[in-house]
């Protein structure tokens, strides 16, 4: 079996008999990832997360302090207010606050610039935008660790290196490929695999990184029913490991690929597929620079890079071809991810045999359901009066006819129960606000419609309720009526009792509103019927495919 990256398995699992009186850090589900495969030797030779010596080479030269070439820099950043000091035991506990180990504080410094290491400062980079909002202070020191918090779902397939290295040794093969991904397999992948297993007379590592990957992939439960389903059918099961990685990744392209290299080096692989625009999450990469940067360093690696060019379905031959292989004139097919998503799952177009296995078309479509049944938020902000509550009425009604069952929430009637006890001051307003965007964003992820009508008169809580639903999912409307209007309508005698005095902290009267900067649809309601506003919302939800107008 090959030697661990940098010559053993690290172990990071220890005592912490004590930890419970500690001060601690709650672990953001990165940093859990990351602890999990410092802890299990994944990240060998690294024993902690990055001090600054080894931080700081590693972000300039892709190298630990002695030297050893390593990447990517596996930090620990914590918040400001974090309660570390030097030479004092901290805790690390995980969401759900249990301890998941002791870190010896050794070593507390400031982030430094990385843009080397992703080589752009856009903030399209989803870890440049992540890293905006991390602490700019890390921490470093030897760890303890008692649990890594392994999630429960798929438990049989995730597996240590060193569980991973007994079940590939039991095997007794010399070469071990490994495939990294964080997508679902098609055929092309499968014919890449299965050629790259033939070529060196190899077992397939299936690696699947299942720790974060680029927000909006596919979800990671639904990608490791594929890999199970095709595994089981069209792989000999003497010849492939489905084994799922606790990786976080850092969608870095051609540092990431070295650094999966590595890591698959301490799960036992000697052999690693790169493809096209391995780990890229857009243009920020040419589509080889991975596989260029692997090559420079293979022999320090020690793990041999197996290239891949695009590989494409060759009509005629009904086969795939890497497209530079292909004769000049043939008719070739691919489809994107994007296309999957947008062409064929959201509109119900069963993906083409040609393309996908049937067994993993059919779990796509299961779990991805075209757009006419997934989940979208209709939000009314505005004056009370204004007009949410009965254009939100017709809007339920309307979408009830063509086929969509819709939940109302409307901020009158939550305050009656999942509010109830809640007054008006900003505090208060916004606990309400969050609770109805919280039970949205939970019907809007189960595939269901929701229309909320609530004052909402904070921007930035509004904004938040956007997030947590999902903004691609989110409808906003702002019913702009002035308030001398919805004085005048005053349906409920609230704007005479706030002008007496009476009530306070009034919308309008006493408290601020602040109207949306870009809402999807402003309605006014002087000139215009509720009927024709509602008719406008449904419209645009009919364009934006989540209604099918019979
Ligand atoms: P959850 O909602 O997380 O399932 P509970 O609300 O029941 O758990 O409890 C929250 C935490 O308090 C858990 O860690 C639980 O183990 C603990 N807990 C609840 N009741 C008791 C109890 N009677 N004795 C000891 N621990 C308890
Ligand atoms: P909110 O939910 O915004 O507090 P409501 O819908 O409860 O407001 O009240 C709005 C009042 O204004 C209702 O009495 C409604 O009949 C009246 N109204 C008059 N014209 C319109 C319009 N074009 N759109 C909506 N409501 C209108």
């Amino acid at each position: 079996m090959i030697a661990p990256y940098g010559g053993s398995l690290i172990s990071l699992f220890d005592d912490v008999a004590g930890a419970d009186r500690l001060p601690s850090i709650q672990l953001s589900e990165r940093s859990r990832c990351d602890l999990e495969l410092l802890a299990t030797g994944g990240f060998s030779p690294l024993d902690r997360f990055l001090a600054r010596a080894d931080y700081e080479r590693v972000v300039a030269e892709m190298r630990l302090a002695n030297g050893t070439l390593f990447p990517i820099p596996v930090t620990l950043p914590v918040s400001d207010d974090a309660p570390v000091a030097q030479g004092r035991d901290v805790a690390l506990r995980n969401a759900q606050n249990e301890i998941l180990g002791v870190m010896t504080v050794e070593e507390i410094f400031e982030r430094i610039d990385e843009t080397p290491v992703f080589g752009t400062r856009d903030t399209r980079h989803p870890l440049v935008a992540e890293m905006r909002g991390w602490g700019r202070r890390c921490v470093s020191g030897p760890l303890r660790v008692v649990s890594v918090g392994t999630p429960w779902d798929f438990r049989e397939l995730r597996r240590t290196p060193a569980e991973v290295r007994a079940l590939l040794a039991a095997r007794g093969r010399e070469n071990v490929v490994a495939f990294q991904t964080r997508n679902p397999m098609h055929r092309a992948h499968e014919e890449l695999t299965k050629r790259a297993i033939e070529a060196l007379d190899a077992i397939l590592l299936l690696h699947p990184a299942v720790g974060m990957t680029k927000p909006g992939d596919v979800d990671h439960a639904t990608r490791v029913r594929t890999y199970k389903a095709l595994t089981e059918t069209y792989y000999a099961p003497e010849r492939v490991l489905l084994s799922l990685l606790p990786l976080a990744m850092r969608m870095a392209g051609p540092r990431e690929a070295l650094w999966h290299a590595i890591i698959r080096r301490n799960f036992g692989a000697t052999h690693f597929i790169v493809g096209r625009d391995h780990a890229s999450p857009g243009p920020f990469y040419g589509p080889y620079d991975a596989q260029e940067l692997l090559v420079q360093h293979e022999d320090e690696v020690g793990v041999e890079m197996v290239p891949f060019r695009e590989l494409v379905y060759v009509v005629e031959e009904d086969r795939y071809e890497e497209a530079s292989a292909v004769p000049p004139h043939a008719a070739t097919r691919s489809i994107s991810g994007t296309q999957v998503r947008d062409d064929y799952l959201g509109k119900g177009e069963p993906l083409p045999a040609w393309f996908t296995r049937p067994e993993i078309a059919a779990i796509l479509t299961e779990s991805h359901p075209p757009k006419h049944r997934q989940g979208f938020c209709v939000w009314f902000t505005g004056l009370s009066g204004a007009g949410k509550s009965t254009t939100g009425e017709i809007v339920v009604s309307r979408l009830l006819e063509h086929g969509r069952q819709v939940t109302l929430l409307d901020g009158d009637v939550v305050r009656t129960h999942l509010s109830k006890g809640l007054g008006f001051s900003k505090e208060d307003r916004d606990a309400n606000i969050l609770r109805i965007g919280f039970v949205a964003a939970e019907i809007v992820r189960h595939g269901g419609a929701v229309v909320c009508a609530a004052v909402s008169p904070y921007r930035a809580t509004r904004d938040r309720v956007r997030e947590m639903v999902g903004a691609d999912r989110f409808v906003e409307v702002f019913v702009d009526t002035p308030l001398d209007v919805c004085e005048a309508r005053d349906k409920k005698g609230m704007y005479a009792q706030a002008r007496r005095g009476a009530i306070k902290n009034f919308t309008g009267i006493d408290d601020p509103y602040e109207p949306p900067l870009s809402a999807e649809l402003t309605i006014e309601t002087t000139a215009t019927t509720p009927e024709a506003n509602a008719g406008r919302i449904v419209e645009l939800l009919r364009e934006r495919g989540w209604v099918l107008l019979r």
